[in-house]
């Protein structure tokens, strides 16, 4: 399975593409846009990455993963903004793409067409299970799709789930940790948002398990 290019191919024509990464909540979508981005800055090709407005955790000109790496961004309430702002870079990185509004998919399309190399990162589904924004059919668009797995916080098994874990009234911010976790499919639950009090026993696998 080719889930993510061999290998920069070095035709003189610039040949562009799109990537996306996609998964639930603690799934380190970031982490692996950020890695990617910075790849391409070793290799000196000049990158830029976005995000939506309305995502304001932890700083305002930065695009952060939970585990610390940080990146320059610009932050832009439309899709379109994008295409004004990428300017000569080569490779362009989005993050939380799920945010964006649904023109997002051709101004990817616009960019891997005049040779950029363009990758999204972001959730593939809401908390309620559903396709989120722009992502599912940008999931289709793609040249390279990677889906990563969280560990479910009840079980340790894989998980694709973000489970909402909050009352529904509340008011959430985007990305905040404590609002949500990350669930395999047996214990994710659309209708509970409220923390389970629920633990269930370990495997001896999981002995080392904070949660253990
Ligand atoms: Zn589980």
């Amino acid at each position: 399975m080719l889930s993510y290019p061999p290998f920069l191919p070095s035709s003189p024509q610039q040949l562009g593409w799109i990537e996306v990464i996609a998964g639930c909540m603690f799934s380190g979508k970031t982490s692996e846009l950020i890695r990617r981005i910075r790849r391409a800055q070793y290799a000196r090709l000049p990158v830029v990455v976005f995000k939506p407005e309305l995502d304001q955790r932890y700083s305002a000109d930065s695009v952060d993963s939970h585990s610390g790496m940080q990146i320059r961004s610009f932050r832009v309430t439309e899709s379109e903004q994008i295409l004004e702002l990428a300017g000569d870079a080569r490779v362009i990185g989005i993050d939380e793409g799920q945010f964006f509004d649904a023109g997002l998919v051709q101004v990817c399309e616009e960019l891997a067409n005049g040779g950029k190399r363009v990758i999204v990162a972001g959730l593939d589904l809401d908390y309620m299970g559903e396709p989120f924004g722009p992502m599912p059919i940008l999931l289709c668009k793609a040249e390279y799709i990677q889906k990563m797995l969280a560990i479910c916080v009840l079980c340790g098994a894989p998980a694709d789930r973000s489970q909402r874990t909050i009352s529904r009234g509340s008011q959430v911010l985007v990305g905040e940790t404590d609002a949500y976790e990350a669930r395999c499919r047996n214990h994710w639950d659309p209708d509970s948002y409220e923390a389970s009090q629920e633990q269930l026993p370990f495997g001896p696998n999981l002995a080392e398990s904070p949660r253990a």
